[in-house]
């Protein structure tokens, strides 16, 4: 092995020698293989020292050894959904799409999954088993980044937190073990990693609970923003009596004309009412009479839904593109608030945003897990998200303002996945104090060289 003092990541050697051991690959900027790290956000520019595409779990404990050894960091990265500017010029990004294991067990009604699969790959395969994964909005996320991050889906309410499925991890820790992770082995971890992002580890497979779900009532209403004030008030009162088999969000939605945004949706200000439940048609339907109500549906697309297809629910984008997103939580949901926000994101405000969503949480999600987790602020009622195109003259600008505006509603938190970001004061509003003084202790303890000190990571 070489000498450690001598190691840099722009020596020749010491590149060759890691190389050498890996049965992936790894590439310098300017090599093939180094754009595999190019985010699903493009917005965020990546330059890492070097790209390491891990094709096994030995290759990433290769790679979190030899930072070890040179003074380097590593960073894990699948989609890049929640890609953020830092500097990575000391990182090995380690890139799982390779760690591509994903096996169903019908019988035992699991999956487990490599760190390189995405959310639609379990849909599908779990699918024809009658099984279904607790996924968000988006089926094109990582299953890892997600579960690491909590992941609060679109039937968190009746269900729950994704990451309150995890049966597994093995990871990586900071210190270079492949450790597996479970209630009863190394359980400070199964706890850290539920929550804490990267900060202790980086996962080379998980092994998580699948539900018996096939079909779920689902949709979204579509509504002309000329309705807003209307639509948004009304939905304030109906979503707080909803039971818990129910869930819904409402988005004000500026949509760009573009292939595969419906024409009556495209180029205009909508609000869109999405709505999934595990509940009978008919139940579902008397629920949403008052919704349905309220004003004239542009669209209404809420019925039976494979439970396959669930993002269809909130028809996120599934090509690269610039993103620029901020979150909070609210704990109400007053008229108050909705009138604010329509002030400053309505139709009449000149945003220049493309989505403006609130979702309704509260019912599984509040409730503790058999098992305790990193992931904070549970009982919140409410997540805000706001997110557009940075490049967008006056977005940024813009979505600090409806933050500043929504600023007296906000509790001050926010949740690990959403408006991915760097840096204390993120740290805070996302962990409270215990769980950081905890999550930075193990940090120290599994990682004492802070390999791992990078991206969303807690350390003090
Ligand atoms: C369109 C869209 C919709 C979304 N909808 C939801 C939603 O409904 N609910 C929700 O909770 N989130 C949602 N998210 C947020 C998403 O869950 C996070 O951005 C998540 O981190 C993405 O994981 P990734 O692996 O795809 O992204 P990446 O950018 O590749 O990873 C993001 C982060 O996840 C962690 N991570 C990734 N891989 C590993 C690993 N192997 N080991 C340890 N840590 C790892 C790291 O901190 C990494 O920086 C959405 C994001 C987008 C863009």
């Amino acid at each position: 092995m070489p000498e450690a003092a001598a190691m840099s990541v722009s020596s020749p050697a010491e590149i060759s020698w890691l190389r050498a051991r890996l049965t992936g690959s790894l590439a310098l900027p300017g090599e093939p293989g180094y754009d595999l790290a190019a985010p699903f956000n493009v917005a965020v520019q990546i330059a890492p020292a070097a790209v390491v595409a891990a094709a096994n779990a030995d290759d990433v404990a290769e790679t979190v050894r030899f930072a070890n050894e040179n003074g380097l960091r590593v960073l894990p990265q699948r989609t890049g959904h929640g890609a953020v500017a830092t500097n990575l010029d000391d990182v090995l990004l380690v890139h799982t799409t390779r760690l591509d294991e994903l096996k169903i067990d019908p019988v035992g009604k699991r999956a487990r999954v490599g760190a390189g699969v995405i959310w639609r790959q379990v849909l599908d395969a779990a699918a024809p088993h009658g099984l279904a994964p607790l996924v968000g909005s988006a089926p094109g996320v990582g299953v890892v980044g997600f579960l690491t991050g909590g992941g609060v889906g679109p039937l968190v309410r009746t269900y729950g937190l994704a990451s309150d499925t995890v049966l597994a991890f093995e990871v990586v820790t900071g210190d270079g073990r492949l450790l597996r992770v479970t209630p009863d082995e190394h359980a400070d971890l199964f706890w850290g990693l539920r929550g804490g992002k990267n900060t202790l580890g980086v996962v080379t497979a998980v092994e998580i609970a699948l539900l018996n779900l096939t079909t779920v009532h689902g949709g979204a209403i579509y509504f002309n923003g000329t309705d807003a004030s209307g639509v948004l008030h009304m939905w304030r009162e109906w979503s707080q009596a909803l039971p818990e088999h129910a869930n819904t969000s409402i988005a004000l939605l500026q949509l760009p004309p573009l292939p595969g945004v419906p024409e009556p949706l495209a180029g205009r200000f909508t609000v869109a009412v999405r709505f999934t439940s595990i509940a009978e048609a008919d139940e579902c339907n008397a629920l949403l009479a008052p919704m349905r109500a309220v004003a004239t549906p542009l669209i209404d697309t809420i019925g039976a839904l494979p439970y396959a297809a669930i993002g269809a629910v909130h028809a996120d984008p599934v090509d690269p593109m610039p993103v620029l997103e901020t979150s909070g939580l609210l704990d109400e949901l007053t008229p108050e608030a909705i009138d604010t926000l329509l002030r400053v994101a309505g139709p009449d405000a000149g945003s220049p945003q493309i989505i403006v969503e609130l979702r309704l949480l509260g019912g599984a999600l509040a409730r503790e897990p058999e098992h305790t987790s990193a992931f904070c602020h549970r009982d919140a009622a409410f997540t805000l998200l706001v997110i557009g195109v940075p490049m967008i003259p006056g977005v940024p600008e813009h979505n600090a303002a409806v933050q500043a505006a929504m600023g007296p509603y906000l509790t001050g938190n926010e949740f690990p996945n959403f408006g991915a970001a760097i840096g204390e004061a993120r740290m805070a509003r996302v962990y409270d104090e215990n769980t950081r003084t905890w999550l930075s202790a193990l940090a120290e303890r599994h990682d004492p060289k802070g390999v791992l000190r990078v991206g969303q990571t807690v350390r003090t």
